[in-house]
């Protein structure tokens, strides 16, 4: 009659718990070596085609078993496993998002103040800007040069790599300038500026006088090929330059930048890849872009990117008859798991949660009907019948799982890529991990969440 809660720790098994610390570390290294959009692409597709998946285009027909991927623009990833139904009966899709919350330079970054040479930046995504402060910082991306040659560069992932850093101020001196702030202001946007060197070098022509400058512009010319103008073409990123780190004396938590949303992206991605047999429905591991600044841009889920490769694959599965109302039905008839994180409760702020409804670390997969906390406004609201699905179908493959909620009702709120994907007529619902510190420069995660939302994604495809 009653609703029991538990740990799923307290069920697991001295082999299990072995079998969840051994997929954690495959999942920290992912961590560590995908820390933007297009170096999760990369290794996806890496990943992938060691697996026997193959690119979509290059086949004019699909068969059940075929497993192929689509890459759009390097920052998003399809990867689609064939099933045994019609195409237009619908698929199994689960969405994640590869961005998380950084730092990105502008366009003209680079200047010299007081001896000391500082790049700008701009915050992507909802970050709580102080905690960027006085912390090491890594740059990953890609500089394209006039000529159209792509330039990959990463600095500060490497032990012996040099880092950048955002100076604070110190608390002797910070009583009038910055004690007085709001929290969202103690670092504003416009004093979020990297170090970037520190060493003269002396310039032939007497006009100019940036000597510290000159030396950052050389070592990038000497190390990449790369003038000023070039940060006008490229998209650099500030990342944390820290890597995956078990938390807690028991190692049962990890620590690490990005787990939003890789922690789903990772786990669906490799329950696709491990998928030993045909499935019944079409399985689509879809990873996207821009989902942290609204899902916008040709790579963000409001785009028809979607469209795009579901008229593909209905097309290719159908001998090639190309028809829009088979693609229209197929989405209709179809089904995914808008897979994203949600808050676990935190015991220093209770009080945002109601914890009759919240989330926990360590209770499994979290299925949330809504995230929108004020009226339900902008959110995709799972119907019942999809619930009651997903409950037995859980239930049946003895998945832990736990319903969440985004804080309690007029508390705050957020929003996921759900609602773009039901406008298709997708049946769908959110369902993912829960974090602490969520958006942190360091989140938090349960070792035995991240594998059973794995053990979930692959229950769910099949
Ligand atoms: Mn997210
Ligand atoms: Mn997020």
């Amino acid at each position: 009659m009653f609703y029991q809660r538990n740990s799923g720790w307290e069920t697991t098994s001295t082999e299990r718990k072995a079998d969840i610390f051994e997929f954690c570390e495959s999942y920290k290294n992912y961590l560590d070596t995908a820390k933007t959009e297009r170096e999760c692409v990369a290794e996806g597709i890496r990943l992938a085609t060691a697996r026997g998946f193959f690119p979509a285009d290059s086949k004019d027909t699909f068969k059940p078993g075929d497993k192929v991927w689509f890459n759009n623009r390097d920052k998003n990833l399809v990867l689609a496993v064939i099933g045994q139904q019609d195409i237009t009966d619908g698929t199994n899709l689960v969405v994640s998002h590869l961005d998380s919350p950084r730092l990105d330079l502008k366009q003209h970054p680079l200047y010299e103040d007081t001896g000391l040479a500082l790049m700008k930046t701009h915050y992507y995504g909802g970050v709580k800007k102080y905690q960027w402060a006085s912390r090491p910082l890594a740059l990953h991306g890609v500089i394209v040069l006039k000529n159209g040659h792509k330039v990959t560069l990463t600095i500060g992932e490497k032990a012996d790599d040099p880092v950048f850093t955002i100076p604070d101020l110190l608390p002797h001196l910070d009583q009038h300038v910055q004690r007085e702030r709001k929290a969202s202001e103690v670092l504003k946007g416009e004093e979020m500026n990297i170090l970037v060197g520190s060493i003269p070098t002396p310039i032939e022509d007497k006009t100019i006088k940036d000597q510290v400058k000159h030396t950052v512009l050389k070592k990038l010319n000497e190390d990449y090929g790369i003038i000023e103008d070039d940060f006008i073409s490229a998209e650099l990123q500030l990342v944390p330059a820290e890597k995956a780190r078990d938390v807690g004396l028991d190692r049962g938590l990890v620590g690490a930048y990005g787990h939003d949303d890789r922690i789903c992206a990772y786990t669906s991605m490799q329950a696709m890849l491990d998928m030993d047999t045909i499935p019944e429905r079409t399985a689509i591991c879809f990873l996207v872009d821009k989902e942290e600044i609204g899902s916008t841009g040709g790579t963000g889920l409001q785009s028809r990117y979607l469209d795009y490769f579901m008229e593909e694959i209905v097309g290719k599965c159908r001998n090639g008859d190309f028809c829009s109302r088979a693609t229209r039905q197929c989405l209709w008839h179809s089904r995914a798991l808008s897979s994203d994180v949600n808050a676990g409760i935190n015991p220093l702020f209770k009080s945002v949660h109601d914890e009759q409804n919240a989330a926990r670390l360590g209770h499994g997969l979290v299925l949330t009907k809504y995230t929108g906390s004020r009226g339900k406004v902008a959110t995709n609201d799972a119907d019942a019948e999809f619930v009651a699905e997903l409950r037995a179908l859980f239930d049946e493959a003895d998945i832990k799982w736990q319903t969440g909620m985004l804080g309690k009702v007029d508390e705050g709120g957020g929003g996921t890529v759900a609602m773009f994907l039901a406008h298709y007529g997708i049946r769908t619902i959110d369902a993912g991990a829960a974090l602490l510190s969520m958006h942190a420069p360091m989140e938090i995660a349960s070792k035995f969440d991240i594998h059973e939302i794995y053990r979930a994604y692959q229950a769910f495809y099949d």
